[in-house]
Formats: structure tokens, sequence, C-alpha cells
């Protein structure tokens, strides 16, 4: 049996029609920019998540830089966030002129680690940006208190974790802003690049709307500096759709990553399968263990037919750009373990009960259960 590692087709066919026709409704308004479809994308995912305010924009990078750009951040300044996440997270601090500085990460989720922070404040220090990683969210109570104390801002990369639960309260809406990808591959995503940025900060997301169109504030009227970070009507058309599938994809996924839990949880140290919080649940966009011998691990399921994908293979400051800036000396010794030994399963919510079956099955026979 071949499984594939991510199957968006069974997707589409159960929302063809209703995709289709808010597409052909674009088509015949014509407005590809800015169009009703926007606002009423924005309005569908700020009342989901929670937030007074939702932005539309063109990618899960771009909410970020946008985000950054409007709370001031730049040059002279330092933005201290985790080591071990896509390279966008760190990217896009460098791309504003600020600088990332990488804290370790915990052991349990493979989020920042809360401890690890405050040493690596300084005088510089403007924002705290954690990630939440593989879809569950970090300890926001206790970095957002953390921030206070020190006059910081939190900004949420809630790439991977669009809605992910968190005492009450939902990933996105857990920090002053937080940014999301609507990219394909993503928990929530739209037929090419996306992303939205969510706030309570009104005047905040002012300022972002505008940085959004070239810092306009009103037609060919530019009173700051901005870029052209607009998400097309029709990803916006995609989107409202797909939202309504959103929650029952996300007990599709937490019932496969119930299964996946129970058929390797036995493994033990020879895969260590994701640890949850009591308090906060994922929206696994990720389903990662940890193994040793990664290589041949990876070899012996490809080979059974069962593909997997390694988040992430290298630190952020191991990366050669951030060698040759010098951000790579520095220690972190549990993101380097992670790192060496992550691996990631199949994981989409239309998985078949089979193909779980055989993921589970040839997990185990391959580490010899
Ligand atoms: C995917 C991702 C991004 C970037 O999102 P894009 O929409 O691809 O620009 C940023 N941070 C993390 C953690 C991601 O997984």
């Amino acid at each position: 049996m071949q499984v594939p590692f991510l199957d968006l087709k069974p997707q589409y066919k159960a929302l063809e029609g209703a995709i289709n026709a808010r597409i052909q409704t674009v088509l015949n308004h014509g407005q590809f920019i800015l169009g009703p479809e926007m606002l009423e994308a924005e309005r569908d995912l700020a009342a989901y998540i929670g937030t007074k305010h939702c932005l539309a924009v063109s990618s899960g990078t771009d909410a970020s830089i946008i985000a950054l750009m409007a709370l001031g951040v730049g040059p002279g300044d330092e933005v201290i966030t985790t080591p071990f996440s896509f390279f966008a997270t760190a990217e896009v601090i460098s791309l504003v002129g600020a600088k990332p500085v990488f804290v370790d990460i915990e052991d349990t989720a493979y989020n920042l680690d809360v401890a690890k922070i405050e040493a690596a404040i300084t005088p510089r220090t403007k924002v705290i940006m954690p990630v939440s990683l593989y879809g569950q969210p970090a300890d926001y109570d206790e970095i957002n208190a953390l921030a206070e104390r020190h006059g910081l801002v939190v900004i949420e990369d809630a790439a991977q974790s669009f809605g992910a639960p968190y005492k009450g309260k939902k990933s996105c809406a857990l920090t002053r802003v937080g940014t999301t990808s609507f990219f394909p591959a993503k928990p929530l995503g739209c037929y090419g690049d996306g992303g939205a940025i969510f706030t309570n900060d009104s005047e905040l997301n002012k300022k972002m709307e505008m940085i959004r169109v070239h810092g306009q504030a009103s037609r060919y009227n530019h009173v700051m500096m901005g870029v052209n970070g607009r998400l097309d009507t029709i990803q916006c058309a995609v989107l409202i759709e797909k939202l309504k599938r959103f929650d029952w994809e996300i007990a599709q996924r937490n019932r496969i990553a119930t299964a996946y839990n129970e058929g390797m949880g036995s493994l033990g140290h020879r895969c260590v399968v994701p640890r949850m919080r009591a308090d906060r649940g994922s929206v696994w966009a990720q389903y990662t263990v940890l193994v040793d011998n990664r290589d041949q691990f990876a070899a012996d399921l490809k080979a059974r037919g069962v593909p997997t994908s390694i988040h992430y293979p290298s630190l952020l400051p191991h990366q050669p750009v951030y060698r040759e800036l010098g951000l790579s000396a520095g220690s972190w010794p549990v993101a380097e373990r992670v790192s060496a030994r992550c691996i990631s399963l199949p994981m989409w919510p239309d998985m078949t009960d089979e193909q779980v079956a055989h993921v589970v099955k040839s997990v185990r026979e391959v580490l010899g259960a």
C-alpha cells in the first residue's frame, strides 16, 4: 500500500460545488483585488478566532513582516524567537532590519522555553515571537506576563496552529498580534499563497491595513512605507468555504493523532510520540515523532509505502545566511537534539482508517515491535 504524505484532493471533492460557485462569483463581478469576498472572509476568520480584527494578506511571511513594520521594529532592535522553525520565522525579523535572538526550546512541545527567555532580554529587545510548532500553542500566559514585565510585545507565529485551543481561547488570539499562513499544506489552506493577521488593537490594525497597501491612507496618499500584501479575492472566496469544514477537519486530525498515539505510544523512547499539554490542543499541522537512526527509519518506511518529511533538519542560526551574518554562535542543546531525531508522518484530515493503520503497522515493523 502506498500512502501519500498529504492529499488535498478529497477535501476539494467534498467542497467542489461550493468553491467553484464562489470562484465563479468572483470571476463574474471582477473585483479581483480587495473585493467583497475579502471583507467577508476577514469577518468570518475574526469571528472564528475571536478577535476584533482580521486582515487577509498575501502570505504568512508577509503577515509577520507587516506586524513587525507596524510595531516599528527595525535596525537596532532585537526580537527573541526560536531556533527551531521554518526559515520565515527568523527571516522576517532580519528583513525589517532587526536582529533575531535565538532562545532554546522546551522538551515537551518543542516550543520556545519560557524559563530561558529572560536571560536573553537586553535593552534592545522589542518583541518576543514564539512559534506554535506543529500546531500546539506555546506557553502564552507565561510569555505574555514576562513580556509585560519588560515592556515587550508578543507576536504569535501561528502559521502552523490556526485555531488551536488554549485555555478557552484560540491560537492567533493569544497575543497582541497573531499571524498565520494559508499555504495549501497548512491546517487551513487556500489554493495558493495566503495569510492573515489577527489583533484586538484597533489602532495597530489600522496601521497594518495601511502597510498592506503601500502605506496608503487614502488613494495615492502614502503616509508610511508599506508593501503589496493583499490577499487575492479568489483566495478569500476559497477560504470562506474551507473554513466551514475546518472544525470537522480538526476533529479528523485529532482522530488520526489519537490512533497514531495509541499505535506507537508503547514504543517508548524508540519512537517518542507528540506530548500534549492538558490545557491546550493541537491542530496537527504535522504529526512529528522522535527516533534514533532517522535516515534508516525513513528508508525502511519508504520501502513500505510510507513517505516522511523532516521539520526541521537544521537550526535557523545554522543556516548559511545566518552563519554569514555571524548569528550562528550559541548553543541550543534541546533544539539540536530534537532537530537530529524529528521526523513527520503522513497527516491530513481525509486519511482513511486503512491508511492510518498502514502507517502504524509500518512504524511498528520498522522498529521491530
Ligand atoms: C509556513 C510558515 C511560515 C510562512 O508562511 P508562508 O505563508 O509560507 O509565507 C512562517 N512560519 C512558520 C512557522 C511556518 O510554518
